[in-house]
């Protein structure tokens, strides 16, 4: 995005450079017509062209939303042949003897193409050549050596600030696609839990936003592992933190790759999974509990439900796009799942139909 944008800033660059030699060209050929030279016609037809092309050109990209700064070389040289042309024009009408007007013609290019063209090398050399050749020629190549000197000196110039301004560019490019791709790494980082490398809640937030517009079959799962605090306080929570870690790859072994799996919170996990059959997510919870026993990860503090560490869980399916009821329901059967005794998974559509089964008889009875 940000080494768009500043493409974006080069392209804006680019056509205001279009623009400024559109205005530079024009003004200058008005000002030739308004003030001719002692003996000449005020609107010779090459200046007439340089006037109507220029302004034109100027309306056009003024207005026109697409940018055709990459034509301003084509445009650069028509102009410069045409200032050429001028030249000669109106040298001959002058009579070939004022050769000052040859100096201060060319000048005035130099002036136009320095100023509008100097992001542009080839430009510049487009469009000040050709008037530079037609003065030498005109000039009977009296002059050839003053000439090409007082030429060659912005030429040189110019091509150093060219070279320097591409450097600087090529570097402020690299510059930002690194701050790009850096951006890029802390936004993922920021994303991920350091201990478990799961997704933390910001990680999760983020692929809500994109999940939703996936087909649907999205089931929560959230896990708990059982009488950690215990764990912690006998074994240490160096340990803890070792365990968590083992715990979380089971978790993601378990599941698909397209699953997210969450750290939710200290020792809660959230596991988002889509496109899937209800029995298909019945199986992924039973492999996530099997897996997380099988890691035979000793807990004798958890001795009422096993000797190892367990996890019970709470399953729900999420239905029209809102999570937050669906992980409020698979809270509520994480949460009976513990009170039945831990080491269990509790499925949210079960709680949902005994509920349903309860207020039938309650009805029942009272209508009795
Ligand atoms: P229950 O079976 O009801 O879930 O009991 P519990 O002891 O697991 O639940 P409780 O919420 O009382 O304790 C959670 C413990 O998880 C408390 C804390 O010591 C531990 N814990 C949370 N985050 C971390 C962590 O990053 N590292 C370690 N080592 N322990 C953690
Ligand atoms: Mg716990
Ligand atoms: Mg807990």
């Amino acid at each position: 995005m940000i080494s768009h944008s500043y493409d974006e800033l080069l392209k804006s660059k680019h056509r205001l450079a279009m623009l400024l030699f559109f205005f530079l060209n024009s003004a200058t050929a008005l000002f030739s017509m308004v003030y001719p030279p002692e003996g000449s016609s005020s609107m010779p037809f090459p200046l007439v062209l340089i006037f109507g092309l220029c302004c034109a050109g100027l309306i056009f990209s003024f207005f026109s939303k697409k940018n055709y700064s990459a034509h301003l070389n084509m445009c650069s040289v028509i102009v410069g042949l045409l200032w050429g042309w001028q030249i000669a024009f109106r040298f001959a009408e002058i009579g070939q003897t004022d050769k000052n007007y040859l100096l201060v013609s060319l000048l005035s290019i130099f002036f136009i193409s320095a100023i509008a063209l100097s992001d542009n090398f080839l430009a510049f050399c487009l469009h000040a050549v050709p008037s530079t050749i037609c003065v030498i020629f005109l000039d009977d190549f009296q002059h050839v050596g003053r000439i090409l000197f007082t030429v060659s000196l912005p030429l040189i110039g110019l091509w150093l600030h060219h070279l320097m301004l591409k450097r600087s560019d090529e570097f402020t490019r690299r510059m930002v696609s690194n701050l790009y791709s850096e951006r890029e790494k802390f936004s993922d980082l920021s994303m991920l839990d350091p201990l478990t490398g799961l997704y933390n809640r910001r990680g999760l937030q983020n692929k809500l936003e994109t999940l939703f517009n996936q087909a649907s079959g999205h089931y929560v799962m959230l896990l708990d592992i059982d009488h950690f605090k215990a764990y912690n306080d006998n074994y240490g929570h160096h340990m803890g933190d070792q365990a968590l870690v083992r715990v979380s790859a089971a978790i993601r072994d378990a599941v698909r790759s397209r699953d997210v799996v969450v750290r939710y919170g200290g020792e809660e996990f959230l596991v988002l999974m889509s496109n899937v059959k209800q029995e298909h997510a019945v199986r992924m919870a039973e492999r996530i509990q099997n897996k997380v026993l099988g890691l035979n990860i000793p807990h004798l503090f958890n001795a009422e439900v096993s000797t190892h560490v367990t996890v019970s869980a709470g399953l729900a399916a999420l239905e029209d796009g809102d999570f937050i009821r669906a992980l409020g329901k698979a809270d509520s059967s994480l949460y009976n799942a513990k009170n039945s005794g831990r080491n269990k998974i509790f499925y949210a559509w079960d709680e949902d139909r005994d509920r349903e089964d309860t207020l039938e008889e309650v009805i029942g009875e009272r209508m009795a």
